[in-house]
Order: C-alpha cells, then structure tokens, then sequence
C-alpha cells in the first residue's frame, strides 16, 4: 500500500465502507457548511508528503531535466509508488478517489519544485479525466485500473495544427465500419505524447458541417500501441522542457465500439467538460510557481547588497515583493474555491477559468518580478529565476489561452446581467 493510501486509510476510517459513486465531499472530514480554511488531518499529511518529495526528489534535479528535456521517468515512478499521482482514481479501478481540492494541493508543492515535471504528471490526470467523467465501469477498470497497476501515463488529444481554441474547428475524423471505428487525422501539442500508454482522443464523426458542436464530435479511449498510431518528435519548447510534448498521427487506426466514451456525439462535452476539474490543478500549478518566486526573489534580496544595505531595504524591490504574495495569496484563494465548488458537486465552470486566468496572469508577473530583483543574475541561467519565467508563459496559453478564459468568464457575466433585466 503506497504512503497516500496509507494515509486516506487512516485518517478516514469511514473511506472504506463508502460505495465507488459517493460524492467526494461526503468523504472529507472538511465542514461542508461554513468558510473554514483550516485543512484536515488528511490534507495536511498529503501535503507535507508533497512537500517532502518536492525538495527531496524534484528541486535537485529540475535544472538538469530542463537542460536535457529528457522525460522525468524516475520521478513519476517514484510518485506513482507514493500515490502523489492517479489520487482521483475509482476505488473500484484500485485508487483511493481523491477529491480536486486534494489533488490541486499536491500540484502546487510539486509546481513549486518544477512545473515541467508537474507538467508531466498532471497531463496524466488530464487524460485520464474523460473517462472518469463519462468513461462506464469497463472502461474504467481497463484504461484507469492499468495505471494503478504499472506506472503508466495516459494524454489528452484535442488540439491540432489547425485548432486550438476553437476546437469545433479539428478535422480529425472518425467513421463507423461494422463494430469498429477509422480513425484519422492529426494532434499537435499533445503533452505526453511520446509516452502515454493510450489517449483520450476527440474525433469529428459527424462530416455535415451544420452538425452542432454538441453532437458532431465523438471521444474514443485510444491505446498508443495500435497499428496507425504514430507520435511525431519531442517539441523543443521555451519551458517546461521536462514535459513531453508532441504532434501524433492517426492513420486508419482501427478501435473498437467498447471504446466510446458516453456514445456517438457526446464527445465535445466530454471534452469541455474535463476543464471543470483540471483548470483548478493548473491554476494550482501556476501559484506554486509564483510562491518559489516569492521564495527566491525574497532570500536574495536579504543578501543581495547595493548602497550599503539588502536591496530587501529598497522600498522599490519590497512592494514588488509584497506585490507577489498578494499575488500568491489570491491565486492560492482562486483555485481552492473552484476546487472545492467542484468536489460539492457544484457547477465551477466559471470559478476555474477565473482560477486558471488569475494564477497564469500572477504567475508570469512574479516570475517576471523575480527576474527583475535578481539583476543581471537573474537572466542568467545559473540561477533559478530565469527558468520561472520561461515554464510561466505556458499557463497562458494550454487548457484555454488567457483570451478564451476570459471569453467564458465574460459570457458568464453576462448572461447573469441578461437575467436579472
Ligand atoms: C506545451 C503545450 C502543451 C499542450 N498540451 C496539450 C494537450 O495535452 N492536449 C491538447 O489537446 N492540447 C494541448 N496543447 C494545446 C493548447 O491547448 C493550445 O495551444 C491552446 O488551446 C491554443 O490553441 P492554438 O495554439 O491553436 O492557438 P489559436 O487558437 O490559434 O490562438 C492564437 C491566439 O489567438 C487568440 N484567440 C483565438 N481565438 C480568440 C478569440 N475568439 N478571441 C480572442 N482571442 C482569440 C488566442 O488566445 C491566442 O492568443 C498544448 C500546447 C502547448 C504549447
């Protein structure tokens, strides 16, 4: 039993005896009813157990995997052996049904030490989140159950060279044969790509192009292993160079109907759907990245010395310095409630575009502010802060640019104005 298990076991003496369909709220010794941001028994041993592993295994050698771009194989095993990833996984599927707000926790401590190697196992979960969502038990059992029993990573193929953000606009096609389903097309920029064991993948099966986003586009569980299937190069990205990054072609690929997610047409809301649950931990991610510039800017300007004293004693580089704690603070605040709105069940869909968009926007500002405190040494790559402000930049841009966030949270905004006219 890894350390997580034990740890959920002990502090939940009530887990157990709990049906795989209990809400997760119902689960954790956290009130309910209330603001309370004291954080239970369990959660505080969940995040010392991040924390440790953070500074154990991931600080001392987050330079080199950037450097390299090698993919951190001995760190997702040995988090895969502590249960820090595959949290949120089915008690029936062998995990141990972990809520957002937990799994979010532990992105941060990890983000903290290297958001590439975040990155690299947070991708994971975000494959993996279709088929927890709509996947049916078989399913589960199959695609989920097989990364509990070997350290295995799953991805997440929506984007292609000619779609991002308007993802009604991918061309990947598949057409019913029998029992079966043809797959072709393209992805690009599929992190994992090179190294899942399978994919979630969303295809358009619907060629009529007045066909409704909500009914053209279907979501298939994909094995890498397939004849058809071929992962293009790693990417050589700005950042977050330990994670894996790819385009992947799909030619003919044949895939049988158990691998359906929901049915014909229910794809783009499995899809879209998923960000309710994964824009929290890469709002967590981005936060843990402005805390260890926090960290980082605040020491060196407690040793740094220009006119005679810490330049900590400038009052320029103290507000930049309070200004990224406020930063941290909020965004820490931000992805917590839509972590927690989604484990109560609650619709979140607007509170984790405005985690996900406030946590990028923070993080660049104090990865760009520790840069700054730092000098010239700071845009040198001996030191730690350059490598922040090239892993932020992508909190921008995947699971929905900034622009798009700020699309859904306006269309929100509106729509309650419209209402109460
Ligand atoms: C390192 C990395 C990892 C990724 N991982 C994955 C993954 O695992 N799986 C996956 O499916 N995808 C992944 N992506 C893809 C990522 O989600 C897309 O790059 C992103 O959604 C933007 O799409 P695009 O690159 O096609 O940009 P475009 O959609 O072409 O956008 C270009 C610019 O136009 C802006 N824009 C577009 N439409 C509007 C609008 N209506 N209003 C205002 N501005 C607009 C955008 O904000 C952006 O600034 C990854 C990308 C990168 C770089």
């Amino acid at each position: 039993m890894n350390p997580i298990t034990q740890i959920v076991r002990a502090t939940r003496p009530i887990f157990r005896s709990l049906t795989t369909t209990t809400p997760v709220a119902a689960v954790q010794s956290i009130p309910t009813t209330g603001l309370c941001f004291e954080l239970s028994d369990e959660q505080k041993a969940l995040q010392e157990l991040a924390r440790k592993f953070t500074k154990e295994e991931i600080i001392p050698v987050a330079a080199q995997y950037d450097k390299s771009g090698e993919y951190p194989w001995p760190i997702v095993k040995k988090a895969w052996e502590l249960g820090l990833i595959n949290g949120h996984i089915p008690e029936h599927c062998g995990g141990i049904e972990l809520g957002v707000f937990d799994e979010c926790m532990v992105a941060e401590e990890i983000a903290f030490g290297c958001t590439g190697i975040m990155t690299a196992l947070e991708a994971s979960g975000l494959g993996q989140t279709p088929v927890i969502i709509a996947g049916n038990k078989e399913q589960q059992k199959k695609y989920l159950g097989r990364l509990m029993e070997e350290p295995l990573v799953a991805a997440y193929g929506v984007t292609e060279p000619g779609a991002g953000s308007d993802v009604a606009g991918i061309k990947t096609r598949a057409e019913k044969k029998g029992d079966e389903w043809i797959l072709n097309g393209q992805k690009m920029w599929i992190t994992n790509g090179g190294v899942a064991n399978w994919y979630f993948v969303l295809a358009r099966t619907n060629p009529d192009p007045k066909c409704p986003a909500s009914k053209a586009f279907t979501g298939f569980i994909v094995e890498r292993d397939w004849p058809g299937v071929n992962p293009g190069r790693k990417e050589m990205n700005m950042g977050q160079r330990a994670s894996d990054t790819r385009g992947i072609t799909f030619e003919d690929v044949r895939i049988p109907k158990e691998n359906v997610l929901i049915g014909e047409g229910a794809g783009f809301k499995i899809a879209m759907g998923a960000f309710d649950r994964t824009r929290p931990p890469v709002a967590a991610g981005a936060t843990g990245l402005a805390a260890r510039a926090l960290y980082e800017a605040s020491k060196y300007a407690l040793e740094r010395k220009t006119f005679g004293v810490p330049i900590a004693h400038h009052q320029g580089v103290a507000f930049m310095l309070a200004d990224m704690a406020t930063g941290v603070e909020t965004a820490r605040l931000a992805w917590q409630k839509a972590a927690w709105q989604v484990d109560h069940g609650q619709k979140n869909t607007t509170l984790a575009s405005v985690a996900k968009l406030h946590a990028s926007e923070i993080a660049n500002k104090a990865a760009a502010d520790a840069v700054q405190i730092f000098g010239g040494n700071g845009f040198n790559s001996e030191y730690p802060v350059e490598k922040l402000m090239r892993d932020a930049k992508i909190y921008q841009i995947y699971e929905g640019t900034s622009q798009i966030q700020r699309i859904i949270i306006s269309r929100e905004v509106l729509g309650a104005a419209k209402q109460a006219n």
